[in-house]
């Protein structure tokens, strides 16, 4: 695995324990109706998303032993970028219409259609210039196409990179209005996009021959993004489901929330026949062993993303089962 965990963007690492005391968390320990779901998430994940369940179904953790007192000391000072060693990974051409445009543990994608490039999810404002837009250029591909960038929900690991992209290329910028207002309200040093489209639940976007289609799934943020994409492999054609917003908060009412976006999205990408499952973060979709195992494809071997329509519902049935866990732990 060329993965290094070392640089689990903010997103990821933000939601375990947040919000929750040390005491509280001590309450959530394991009880039957736990051990069920978790289990019944385990069987769903299989061997397609073990990383995936290793990471959603397991208890909230307190974040290290760091004093409350001595959390707000270490606020919105503007930090310094890391140095791209430890973020920098290769552009790739994942399919005929899709393309890789990530770190070693953010995903962004660009999807090419006949109207322009739709770039989903732009990382943060430091890496934008390497990896989105001479990453086109390196694929052969040019930044000035792009028309949309999608950002699936408000926070800076995701929507970073946007300004730029609005204000070099012209581009639209899509998010959710509860996660407009949620980002434009946030004080860290990422920096915003203008405001421009607000997605509602069940809007599609059409970029010359390409639809895309949303869904909203609170539960990570407010207003999280889901969507599903269009791809093609060799002429034959596949949907793609991105998740938008994965880690969870330890409360009732997100896991609730989560549940109930889980179902949704998870009966939208069933009527579409999704059966690829991408996401926004590489431990989530495996996107760098995927991307590796691409390389040395064969002519006629199956395409490592495409996992079949069952394997894309268990990936639903696992999350639901990790946040059915998580509000177990709760009630006791
Ligand atoms: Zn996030």
């Amino acid at each position: 695995m060329m993965q290094k965990q070392t640089t689990v963007a903010a997103c990821v690492a933000m939601a375990l324990g947040a919000g929750v005391t040390a005491s509280a968390l001590a309450r959530q320990t394991a009880s039957p109706d736990v051990e069920r779901h978790v289990a019944a998430a385990r069987e769903a994940a299989g061997a397609e998303h073990p990383r995936f369940f290793d990471y959603l179904c397991r208890a909230p953790q307190p974040r290290a032993s760091r004093p409350v007192a001595s959390r707000a000391r270490t606020q919105p000072t503007r930090r310094q970028p890391p140095p791209r060693s430890d973020w920098y990974a290769e552009p790739a051409k994942v399919f005929d219409n899709l393309y890789f445009l990530g770190t070693r543990s953010l995903n962004a994608w660009a999807l090419t259609t006949s109207g322009g490039i739709v770039i989903i999810d732009p990382l943060y404002d430091y890496n934008v210039e390497a990896e989105i837009i001479e990453g086109l250029r390196t694929l052969g591909l040019d930044p000035a196409d792009i028309t949309h960038v999608l950002v699936s929900h408000g926070h800076g690991d995701h929507y970073g990179g946007a300004q730029q992209l609005q204000r070099q290329f012209g581009a639209r910028v899509l998010l959710s209005a509860p996660d407009w207002d949620m980002m434009l309200a946030n004080t860290g040093s990422q920096p915003k996009p203008t405001r421009d489209i607000e997605v509602t639940d069940g809007q599609q976007l059409s970029v010359g021959d390409t639809q895309l289609r949303f869904t909203l799934t609170p539960g990570h943020t407010p207003g999280t993004i889901s969507t599903l994409v269009p791809v093609r492999d060799g002429g034959r054609s596949h949907v793609a489901a991105l998740w938008g917003g994965t880690a969870m908060r330890p409360t009732e009412e997100f896991y609730t929330r989560y549940v109930a976006g889980a179902q949704k999205f998870a009966a939208v990408a069933a009527e579409a026949g999704a059966d690829v499952v991408i996401s926004n973060h590489a431990i989530f979709d495996r996107a760098d062993e995927k991307i590796e195992a691409l390389a040395t494809r064969g002519a006629g071997d199956p395409h490592p993303f495409v996992i079949g329509e069952e394997a894309t519902q268990n990936m639903f049935k696992m999350i639901q089962h990790c946040a059915q866990a998580g509000l177990a732990r709760l009630a006791r």
